[in-house]
């Protein structure tokens, strides 16, 4: 097998050692010969990594081969080499290779051996994602997400662009005041990007079964729409677990912003983090209940910085690539998570599980168990 070191490692030859450094970490082998110098910065791809020992091991009579061996299999186990050979098929064309091959490098310093690190980048150019909402959080997100490589887009909005807009909701400009958000931002998206395929909904969602017509068949939906304020969270929830879609929602709070993802059949869903939170708190409970049957919201729009707007777009979307590749598991199922302004934390503001009982996804839990019960009798 040939064997490469990733591009993210970096070697350095110390007095009797070798450290190799790698995302903030340090992989210390001892070297007395110098072989192992010689080994690890000959593993450029081009012979297989056996033959290197040899020649090494020619050079180093005082090394033993099985030391060589033994380094190797630990380069491979701590996953700082790659394999060329399992690179050499794509679907990726050349000018995608050529885009991203930063991220084909980041993916790649997770991959194992043998794994093709074309895979997430594939994963995501096939992915079918829908966004709801182009405001500053929404313009945030599909920035990224067309920077990240996601092709095929489904947008939703009914706003208008304003001047007060301007301060965080980055694919506008002044000389788009006045024009429907969703097609301005599809617009300029193609600017970026011009292979996209983008379907641009010009529409006020007015109920879960609107959420689920659009929903239905993409692969994530990432809801950054706050309109209507006390039912769209329900709505989003409903529909989402209903077609069996992942979701990932998020909003401002004033100085704070939260975040939160949803894996139908295999988390809980919002339904799941209302009951807990009625049930572990009396005002919550209260203020819950009479917001939605009053629909009491701000009176006037709330309060939006970019900042606020720009850590979270990046939290949400590190959770859509973690989703739609499988890279490493979500981080913020079970969880509502909170970046705030005041001490610039990222941190945990509430937790819950999977309720059995839950009007919208309990079904899901009950056919979970069933389905273990059945394969352990
Ligand atoms: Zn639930």
């Amino acid at each position: 097998m040939k064997l490469c070191l990733k591009p993210t490692i970096i070697p350095f030859k110390l007095e009797g050692q070798v450290v190799l450094r790698f995302n903030g970490q340090y992989a210390k082998i001892p070297d007395p010969h110098g072989a192992i110098w010689e080994f690890a910065t000959a593993l450029d791809g081009s012979a297989p990594f056996e033959t290197l020992i040899n020649q090494v091991a020619e050079r180093h009579p005082a090394v033993d081969q099985e030391d060589l061996r033994s380094v190797a299999q630990d380069l491979i186990r701590y996953r700082l080499v790659e394999s060329p050979d399992a690179f050499e098929t794509t679907s990726l064309s050349d000018h995608d290779r050529n885009r991203f091959s930063r991220n084909i490098d980041f993916f790649g310093s997770m991959a194992a051996v043998g794994e093709n690190k074309f895979s997430s980048q594939e994963k995501l150019r096939a992915a079918r994602v829908c966004v709801l909402g182009c405001g500053g959080l929404g313009t945030h997100i599909l920035f990224d997400l067309v920077a990240l490589g996601v092709h095929h887009l489904t947008i939703l909005d009914f706003d208008k662009i304003e001047l007060s807009n301007l301060n965080r909701q980055i694919l506008y400009k002044e000389s788009d005041i006045g024009m429907p958000k969703v097609e301005t931002a599809r617009r300029r998206l193609l600017e970026f990007n011009s292979h996209l395929d983008i379907t641009a909904h010009e529409t006020r969602l007015e109920s879960a079964q609107d959420v689920a017509r659009v929903v239905s068949g993409h692969d994530i939906v990432i809801c950054v729409a706050d309109k209507p304020a006390n039912y769209m969270a329900d709505w989003l929830n409903e529909a989402c677990v209903q077609e069996g879609v992942p979701f990932i929602s998020g909003g401002l709070d004033v100085r704070r912003s939260v975040f939160y993802s949803v894996v139908p059949g295999s988390s809980g869903c919002g339904a799941c983090w209302l009951t807990s939170a009625r049930n572990k708190s009396s005002l919550v409970n209260s203020i819950s209940t009479m917001a939605k049957q009053h629909d009491i919201t701000y009176r006037h729009p709330g309060p939006a910085l970019v900042t606020l707007v720009a850590v979270t777009a990046g939290m949400m979307v590190s959770e859509t690539v973690k989703i739609l590749t499988g890279c490493q598991p979500p981080q913020l199922t079970n969880k509502l998570k909170e970046f705030t302004f005041d001490d610039l934390d990222v941190g945990i503001a509430e937790v819950w599980q999977q309720n059995p009982d839950c009007p919208v996804c309990g079904h899901l839990a009950n056919s979970q168990q069933l389905s273990v019960q059945t394969e352990t009798v």
